[in-house]
């Protein structure tokens, strides 16, 4: 075998290796048992979502659900973020400390535009402290926007696993239930149809996501339904919330370009009433 020979062997070896990894990779953000369809809203027949969440880019999780509610059923689509995710950590750094909180809120209500969202809510709850808050209160602020929004699906978090157990994510989504199943007490016909959780991607999480992964993935049901997450519109969601486009890299390993092109679907809990 000459020199030039071996080389191509092993760079051959090397790509095929490359390949096998990113197959690997990207079969633990699949989640084959759950219904494939193209969009959730569509399949729920819903006109009025609302999305409710604890922070600035927590949208981006749900990010293929409401542009194809828009573009493909005509729903209108709206979001609450309780906080303005003052306590995150910037990275890049883009702004002095202090001034964080209103810099993601300008970075979701950017990336909420860029994403087709109708009518936006950003609520001044303290980051990190929404479980010290009034429960109460918090449920019939919930309650009172998805009357007024008539909204007929809800989006939030599953409440006991908040997709990565920040407690934040597990109090809104507990309050946004109670919220849902007050208004059906009061008035089924008029109160929304479904709730559709956003849950974290199993087998990633119990494989490469340490003890919080394995927590996370214990805590929280089988999705019932995927459709696609528009990993696009998520790559560029990054650029809209520059505060953090670097912690996630930081956090996962590898740029958000190459995240969303291995996590590129949706995966969901849908309780239908
Ligand atoms: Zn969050």
């Amino acid at each position: 075998m000459t020199g030039l020979e071996i080389l191509m062997g092993a760079g051959g070896a090397l790509i095929l290796c490359l390949a096998g990894a990113f197959f690997w990779l990207d079969r633990q953000f699949e989640e084959p048992s759950a219904k494939w369809v193209p969009s959730v809203a569509g399949a729920l027949g819903a006109k009025s979502v609302l999305a409710v969440f604890a922070h600035p880019d927590d949208e981006q999780l749900i990010a293929g659900l409401l542009i194809r509610a828009v573009q493909q059923d005509g729903a209108t689509t709206r979001m609450i973020t309780a906080t303005k995710g003052e306590a995150g950590t910037p990275l890049p750094q883009i702004s002095r400390l202090e001034e964080l909180g209103t810099i993601r809120h300008a970075e979701v209500l950017k990336n909420g535009y860029a994403l087709g969202i109708h009518e936006q809510h950003v609520w001044d709850y303290p980051d990190g402290g929404l479980v010290n808050q009034d429960f109460e209160v918090l449920v019939s602020r919930v309650q009172e926007q998805i009357k007024t929004w008539q909204a007929d699906l809800i989006i939030s978090f599953w409440p006991a696993s908040g997709f990565s157990n920040h407690q934040d994510h597990k109090t809104i989504g507990a309050a946004t239930v109670e919220a849902v199943k007050r208004l059906r007490d009061i008035d089924p016909d008029a109160a929304p149809k479904a709730i559709a959780y956003i849950l974290a991607p199993s087998a990633m999480m119990k494989r490469l996501g340490g003890e919080l992964g394995k927590t996370v993935v214990a805590n929280q049901p089988a999705p019932t339904h995927a459709m696609p997450g528009e990993g696009w519109a998520k790559i560029k969601g990054w650029d809209n919330h520059a505060s953090q486009k670097g912690y996630v890299q930081k956090t996962y390993g590898m740029p958000p370009s190459l995240i969303h092109r291995l996590y590129d679907k949706e995966h969901y809990y849908i309780e239908e009433f």
